[in-house]
């Protein structure tokens, strides 16, 4: 095989999942049971194999087909897999044939940074396919079946369709009679299933949350899936989506919360329960007076993190980002003030030969500034620091209420 897109010779995206591929190659128009000897045969079942296997797949994305000469092993001959995918012909070959797989089932599971952090057990309740207890799968009493007439036993019909000037497209539907089945079902149907073969099952499925799980981290249940009669069944598979916490943000295994102290506490020390944990703990600090806390200053407390996964024990750093308040207006009597003075370091004297040649006496004025940044954010153009200064002075009017 020389320089063949295996994509285009299946008809699928680059982006395609297993089940399109799987999907891509069952109902193939260029694959007919009575030329399995083909050429274009060999070619389809040579770009499934590749594409149906992740490994192969990446080598193949990665390298093209030099990635795969190193390869070799264990990959069905065209006739093997041939009989997996047309178990209705009735071709030769022998031997017992690769099951197909059904496809899993992929869902968002919602859970808090407490959930991760303590772990938890609960339940998901969901709706899926069995294959019918009634009639095990075969749809009748007997099981007896026959071939559809409406596709003559293919499960797709052909259909040609006019897209331009000479141009035709072949496009595959699945057989609406036979449901793409290739048969249908001779006499009386089941009557549980009515001949559909499955039924909807509710199922209660105990979901495990361990210690340390991430964000994007996947739970597989195998097996859960959809059923379908003859099919290797899926998996179901949660992946995990941290909520936003109000207090924690969590990087990795560490955790960043953000405190208020007072000036008088960064000033003069603490002893008190700084941060409430994730499992209710109250972690107590006792700062010493004299080691100034700075507004935004960031410390940390080692191993008050998140617990490593599968080795909770072990965890990760807490950041505590402190956010030192002023008390409220008009606290500093005239009086105080003098005393106050007294306490800080003295002023700055500022000298005049440093000034500018013109000086304006303005004045100081309640001013908000995020509501600048809102103004901008409601007109599409979001305040960015990182922004390049552009100072086209366009609408640069701060929210500023002379008092
Ligand atoms: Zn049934
Ligand atoms: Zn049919």
């Amino acid at each position: 095989m020389k320089n063949t897109n295996y994509y285009e010779v299946l008809g699928v995206e680059t982006i395609a999942s297993e089940g399109e591929i799987k999907k891509a190659m069952k109902y193939h128009p260029d694959k007919n049971p009575d030329d399995e000897a083909s050429e274009k045969f060999k070619e389809i079942s040579h770009a499934y194999d590749v594409l149906s296997d992740p490994e192969k797949r990446e080598l193949y994305d990665r390298f093209g087909e030099d990635g795969l000469s190193g390869g070799g092993g264990t990959s069905m001959s065209a006739e093997e897999l041939f009989a997996s995918f047309f178990s209705f012909g009735g071709m030769g070959g022998g031997g017992p044939s690769r099951q197909r797989r059904g496809e899993d089932i992929v869902k968002h599971f919602p859970v808090t940074l407490e959930d991760l952090y303590n772990g938890k057990t609960t339940k998901i309740s969901l709706q899926k396919d069995v294959v019918c207890p009634s009639c095990h799968g075969k749809g009748s009493k007997s099981g007896a079946t026959s071939k559809c007439t409406s596709c003559e036993g293919r499960g797709i019909k052909v259909a040609m369709r006019q897209i331009g000037p000479g141009m035709i497209q072949r496009i595959n539907t699945v057989c609406t009679t036979c449901d793409g089945e290739g048969e249908v079902i001779k006499g009386n149907k089941c009557k549980k299933c009515k001949g559909v073969k499955t039924i909807e099952e509710k199922k209660k499925l105990d979901i495990f949350i361990e210690k340390g799980m991430q964000d994007n981290q996947r739970i597989v249940m195998q097996g859960e899936a959809d059923q379908e009669p003859g099919v290797e069944t899926g998996d179901v598979i949660l992946v995990l989506k941290q909520k936003p916490h109000e207090k924690f943000e969590r990087q990795g295994n560490d955790l960043l919360t953000e405190v208020s102290i007072s000036i008088t506490e960064a000033l003069c020390g603490f002893s008190k329960v700084l941060v409430k944990h994730l499992d209710g703990r109250g972690l107590v600090i006792n700062h010493p007076a004299g080691e100034v806390i700075k507004p935004g200053a960031v410390k940390c407390i080692v191993g008050e993190g998140m617990p490593q996964y599968k080795r909770s024990s072990d965890k990760g750093n807490l950041y505590v980002r402190f956010n030192v308040e002023f008390p409220p207006d008009m606290w500093i009597t005239p009086e105080k003030i003098k005393e106050l003075e007294a306490l800080l370091p003295k002023r700055k004297v500022e000298d005049p030969s440093t000034y500018p040649e013109i000086l304006d006496e303005v004045h100081l004025t309640e001013g908000n500034f995020s509501e600048y940044g809102n103004k901008k954010a409601r007109s599409g153009n979001v305040w960015d620091e990182d922004d390049d200064d552009d100072d086209d002075d366009d609408d640069h009017s701060l929210g500023c209420n002379p008092q």
